[in-house]
């Protein structure tokens, strides 16, 4: 299947082509001709699938035609985040070069009046996160009524946001007669609810995963002490052949002590953490995407919502509090055929963190010892690599299974709600939603269309 059968505009698929796309990802491949069709959708793919141009390429070409009528948008996207809005809107930009549409984003931290000027005029496509849309409605400053499209994508992580009800709001301002699109990881029984009710029978797309991180990726855990830490690291990164590195830790504190650290120590590296503004993040991100540093030390919030991809290595200075951290961050290497390598450095205070870990992704990830890979701190040369994880103790099985691990592990809750017990200023937890994990493209995933 190739984009050129999913009958988009010969603009379009110009504009796909320049943007290096060769084949449509599995959602895409299911989702393009119906929404050309004009049909309602929901489609179910995890993070990283390609997703939004499944939404975004076929809206260009249905807003091809028309014009925009004074602060009437024609189309909605709704968005969980400011950061994802953003990066719809430069898919926007990149897909529809050869196409005239105008476009507005309504997000916090933008100038009100700035957004409000683009409205009068009228736009095509409006992105816009739910809060900000409802402050504007209620101002009186934009009209639904000539709203034929609307998108609400990332359902999953508006549920988590508490966004629900807004966007049940925002549903019943727009004419009934439109045509609306749904995009989630996960089908969370409210979010059915939701799709029973604002869509009309709806083409369904799954897109399955097999497995929750990809085979592409090798993993492993190194033991080490909070003390060796450093000196770990540092030795994985020497005798490793990193091209591109993000290094994560838990705490903003923690993500500038070691970026100041690596430099002092000769790697090129840069930060991005949660302290920063978003433009700063990109900045550093320019620098990092231009080679000038290889290596980028981050918090979990701040990487989200960054289009970060192909790494060679992820290595988690912090073994993550939350699974599905780990997940995400180790998703931002081994990309579409290239293998990638994920080390997470481990004290004996994680055993839980990494118990449920292992629980999520239904695997034992093979350890290594910090202490080898610390003696290949003395000036190893690059061909030599005493720390490659092929040597790593797989520990057996029954071993870990024990039922008193599994006791320990923590319900989410607790530990969302409990971050007080670490001494450093933790991250926000990430209500910041889940955005732009760049994760396995789609090679594992299969395709099951259901009408
Ligand atoms: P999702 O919304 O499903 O999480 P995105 O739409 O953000 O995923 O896409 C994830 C990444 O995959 C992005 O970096 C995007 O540029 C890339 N991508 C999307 N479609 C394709 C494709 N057809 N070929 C190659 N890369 C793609
Ligand atoms: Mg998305």
């Amino acid at each position: 299947m190739s984009f050129a059968d999913l009958g988009l505009s010969d603009e379009t698929l110009r504009a796909v082509t320049e943007a290096g796309y060769t084949e449509p990802t599995p959602v895409q491949a299911a989702a393009i001709q119906p929404v050309l069709m004009m049909r309602d959708l929901i489609a179910i793919a995890q993070t990283g699938t390609g997703k939004t141009a499944s939404f975004v390429l076929p809206m260009i070409d249905i807003l091809a035609h028309g014009r925009a009528r004074a602060r009437m948008p024609r189309s909605l996207i709704l968005e969980p985040t400011r950061e994802l809005a953003a990066q719809v809107a430069e898919n926007f930009e990149k897909y529809g070069k050869y196409h005239k549409l105008s476009m507005a984003l309504l997000i916090g931290g933008v100038q009100m009046g700035d957004q409000v000027a683009a409205l009068e005029k009228g736009v095509d496509v409006l992105i816009a996160t739910p809060g900000r849309l409802m402050d504007l409605f209620q101002r009186g400053k934009i009209l639904l009524t000539g709203c034929s499209m609307l998108v609400i994508d990332e359902a999953d992580r508006m549920l988590d946001m508490g966004f629900i009800p807004d966007i049940e709001e925002i549903c019943t301002k727009l004419p009934t007669s439109r045509q609306t699109l749904l995009f989630s990881a996960t089908m969370p029984p409210p979010i059915k609810k939701l799709a029973d009710k604002f869509l009309s029978n709806p083409k369904q797309i799954e897109v399955a995963r097999t497995g929750s991180t990809n085979a592409s990726i090798e993993q492993v855990l190194v033991t080490t002490t909070s003390r060796g830490k450093r000196e770990t690291l540092r030795g994985l990164l020497r005798v490793e052949d990193v091209k591109t590195a993000i290094i994560f830790a838990n705490r903003k504190t923690t993500v500038r002590e070691l970026n100041q650290s690596l430099r002092r120590h000769g790697f090129a590296s840069g930060e991005i953490h949660g302290d920063m503004d978003q433009s700063s993040r990109l900045k550093e991100l320019d620098r990092f995407k231009a080679g000038e540093i290889n290596i980028l030390v981050a918090s979990d919030v701040a990487a989200r919502g960054l289009d970060i991809k192909g790494v060679s290595h992820v290595y988690n200075f912090d073994a993550p509090w939350h699974p599905d951290d780990y997940v995400h961050r180790i998703g931002r290497t081994g990309r579409a055929g290239a293998t990638g390598k994920a080390f997470t450095l481990i004290t004996d205070e994680d055993a839980e963190n990494i118990a449920n870990i292992e629980k999520l992704t239904g695997q034992t990830i093979p350890r290594i010892e910090g202490a080898k890979a610390e003696k290949a701190e003395a000036p190893a040369p690059r061909a030599e690599r005493p720390a490659r994880p092929e040597r790593a103790e797989r520990p057996a099985r029954e071993e870990r299974s024990t039922s008193s691990r599994r006791e320990r592990a923590p319900r989410e809750r607790d530990r969302r709600d409990a971050p007080a017990q670490h001494h450093n200023t933790p991250e926000p937890i990430a209500t910041d939603a889940d955005i732009n994990w760049n994760g396995p493209v789609p090679a594992f995933l299969s395709v099951r269309i259901a009408d």
